[in-house]
């Protein structure tokens, strides 16, 4: 299967990359959600792995502005005081929440490629 994971922090980028191909998996990756925006319109995508605070349109953006029906699985460090969560929770694309900081990565991904 073919992943995107966005997220702008460098190293749960690359693991979650690394990760996914260690599964035998193909894995895109975007830094910000413009690039994750562009990459989800040219590609075809099992399934995207979205960080929601980040630079150049954030997740709830990128959610409001993809058209694809694609499972999203929000990977977040949930704060309580994100006044778009509700808007997340209420998008039938959102499968899962996962939440920041991980701790065993492959973990991370046998719970998405569970939920497909
Ligand atoms: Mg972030």
């Amino acid at each position: 299967m073919n992943f995107l994971v966005a997220d702008d922090e460098l190293l749960i980028r690359k693991s979650l990359v690394r990760a996914f191909q260690s599964r035998g998996h193909q894995c895109d990756e975007a830094q910000n959600g413009i690039e994750a925006l562009k990459k989800i319109s040219t590609n075809t995508y099992h399934a995207i792995l979205l960080d929601v605070i980040m630079p150049d349109k954030n997740g709830y953006e990128v959610l409001l502005e993809m058209k694809k029906n694609i499972p999203v699985f929000i990977i977040s460090a949930f704060t309580g005081d994100d006044t778009n969560i509700s808007y997340i929770q209420n998008d039938p694309r959102v499968k899962d929440y996962i939440a920041k900081p991980f701790e065993h990565i492959l973990e991370v991904v046998d719970q998405v490629l569970g939920k497909l």
